[in-house]
């Protein structure tokens, strides 16, 4: 086989729901390996430039490892309480009022989860019954089709359509049907780096109320947003009684190994979201907790920062993808931009694959996060969560791609 039919034979084999698994369970089939292991690996494989997992490569503020490093020298080792400690509930529920005037109270409409990731896959097992339709809007989060699956539920994507990554307001009206029970949305939303519109949250909201749905919100890049504002679907007009707010201290924080999340919502859903959490985790991080809960607690300046700084990222990062000849749709938050590469190659699974070898960076595809192979087939994903040398070092090594294209 010559490098290019390897290449499309590897693109096709990673690109197929993966082999029926022997022992694995039906809801479970075709989910494989994610995107983020295998591109991740290709990364040190090949030791490109790994700009594919989303994850900095520096440390997150001084103060907030340094409590952690206390909490584990004076015996924050053991179970914390089930629902998280009072110290990070107290610091979550006062960081929603500060930041979005949203009321929580501490001790009965707050828990602590290990990451957004598993207070997503909580609250959705927590809240759907089986065969329930859940809508959400694609390019999606990778961990939500497992999780509504793991549920028992059944997807219904609105399509996000580049440059702008806009959607339909017919077919999200149409996505909902009679068995739908929830809507998952995430703003900032990760892989377009789009920032919902209040607009287009108010029609998510008047939708929910009139068919009275749940939703289920993912904010997890709520403090890295470049353009427009954050707007919690919870702080629209009759959505704080049915929405589960759920972020977590990853992004803000630098330190998206720690996993601690958090759900907020009325007494009886996060009663519910945390019936079932237990059940997963029961607890973790416990020297981590009171670390975030300081983190919550910083200076204005801290969360202004890292969005600056982010700003910086995402503009050199785009700058030099223009230089290499892309075309950019420039994020309005997240530290994620998409582009297109159809005028590289026939498909961004492919170039993804290639592209360590062709100038020494790691990309993920966009396909893989969409039910509708076409709205993702040609974009691909280049994280900005990096050094700025690193970053630099990139944007020098896409730039032979622009050579290429001379030479072609
Ligand atoms: N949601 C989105 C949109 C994400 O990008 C991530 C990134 N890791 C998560 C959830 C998971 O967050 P956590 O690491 O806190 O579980
Ligand atoms: N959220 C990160 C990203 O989108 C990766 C998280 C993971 O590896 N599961 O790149």
């Amino acid at each position: 086989m010559n490098q290019a039919s390897e290449l499309r034979h590897k693109a096709r084999v990673l690109s197929q729901p993966s082999e029926p698994q022997k022992y694995l369970a039906s809801r479970l089939q075709g989910f494989g390996t994610t995107i983020f292991a295998q591109m991740s690996a290709l990364a040190v494989e090949t030791g490109a430039i790994n700009l594919g997992q989303g994850f900095p490569d520096t440390d997150g503020p001084p103060e907030v490892l340094e409590t952690a490093v206390a909490a584990i020298q004076t015996g924050h080792n053991q179970y914390p309480p089930g629902i998280g400690i009072a110290e990070l509930r107290q610091a979550v529920s006062h960081h929603q009022q500060r930041f979005y005037n949203l009321s929580f109270n501490p001790d009965t409409q707050v828990l602590i989860t290990a990451g957004a990731t598993e207070a997503i896959t909580a609250a959705l097992l927590a809240l759907c019954e089986n065969g329930d339709e859940v809508v959400t809007f694609e390019p999606y989060y990778d961990s939500y089709a497992a999780a509504i699956s793991m549920a028992g539920g059944r997807r219904r994507c609105v399509q996000l359509r580049p440059p702008d990554f806009s959607f339909s307001a017919d077919e999200l009206r149409q996505a909902i049907t009679e068995n739908t029970r929830l809507i998952l949305l995430n703003s900032p939303h990760n892989p377009t780096g789009k920032v919902f519109s209040r607009q287009e949250l108010q029609l998510v909201s008047e939708l929910a109320v009139k068919h009275n749905l749940l939703v289920i919100t993912d904010e997890v890049y709520e403090h890295i947003v470049f353009e427009g504002e954050h707007l919690p679907l919870a702080t629209f007009p009759g959505m704080y009684e049915r929405t589960v707010t759920i972020s977590s201290g990853g992004k803000t924080f630098a330190c998206t190994g720690w996993k601690i999340g958090w759900a907020c919502g009325t007494q009886e859903l996060v009663q519910a979201v945390q019936t079932a959490k237990q059940f997963l985790t029961y607890v973790n991080g416990a020297p981590f907790q009171p670390a975030i809960a300081q983190g919550l607690l910083l200076d204005d300046s801290y969360f202004k920062d890292l969005a600056a700084t982010l700003r910086r990222g995402r503009d050199e990062l785009c700058e030099g993808l223009q230089r290499a000849g892309l075309k950019p749709n420039i994020p309005q938050g997240t530290y994620f931009v998409t582009t297109d590469i159809s005028h590289l190659a026939d498909d961004g699974l492919e170039f993804c694959l290639d592209l360590p070898n062709r100038c020494g960076v790691v990309a993920v595809p966009i396909q893989v996060f969409c039910d509708d192979p076409n709205l993702g087939q040609n974009l691909v994903r280049f994280a900005f969560c990096k050094r700025p040398d690193v970053i630099a070092e990139a944007v020098q090594r896409l730039a032979s791609l622009k050579e290429e294209l001379w030479n072609q």
